[in-house]
C-alpha cells in the first residue's frame, strides 16, 4: 500500500530528527498533503496509528494539512489554484503550467515533549 510506506518514511524521518535533537516524546508530527500527491487521508491516517507505536508512543498524534494545488502558468506568470484537474491557466489557455504546490507529502512540524524540561525556558 503506498499509504504504508509513506508512513513509515516519515516515522523514520522523524524519528532521526528527534535523535539528533537529543530525544524526548513526540506528541504531534505535522504532515501537508497536497490533493496531487495520491495520498488518502483517511488511509495515511490509518497507517499512522497502526504504525507509530513501533517507534513512538501510541499518544503520538498525526495532523494532516491538505492543501490544494496551484500551478504558475509560464506564459504570463499568474499563479492559480488547480480544480479538477484543469491544468489550464485561466488568462491564457494555451500557456504552459507548472505545479508549484499540491503534489508532495511534506513534514511541517514536529512537537516534542521532554521529560526533563528546562527551567526558566520558555517554550
Ligand atoms: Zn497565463
Amino acid at each position: 500500500m503506498h499509504e504504508r510506506s509513506l508512513v513509515q518514511r516519515l516515522l523514520q524521518q522523524v524519528q532521526q530528527i528527534v535523535a539528533e535533537d537529543g530525544g524526548g516524546q513526540v506528541t504531534e508530527i505535522r504532515v501537508q498533503v497536497g490533493d496531487l500527491s495520491g495520498v488518502e487521508p483517511l488511509l495515511f491516517q490509518a497507517a499512522f496509528e497502526e504504525m507509530v507505536s513501533d517507534l513512538f508512543s501510541s499518544e503520538c498524534q498525526l495532523a494532516l494539512d491538505i492543501v490544494p494545488v496551484m500551478a504558475v502558468c509560464h506564459a504570463c506568470g499568474q499563479q492559480f489554484e488547480i480544480v479538477d484537474f484543469q491544468f489550464q491557466c485561466p488568462a491564457c489557455p494555451t500557456g504552459a503550467v507548472q505545479v508549484i504546490q499540491g503534489d508532495e507529502v511534506k513534514l511541517i512540524s514536529i512537537n516534542v515533549s521532554s521529560d526533563n524540561p528546562v527551567e526558566g525556558v520558555a517554550s
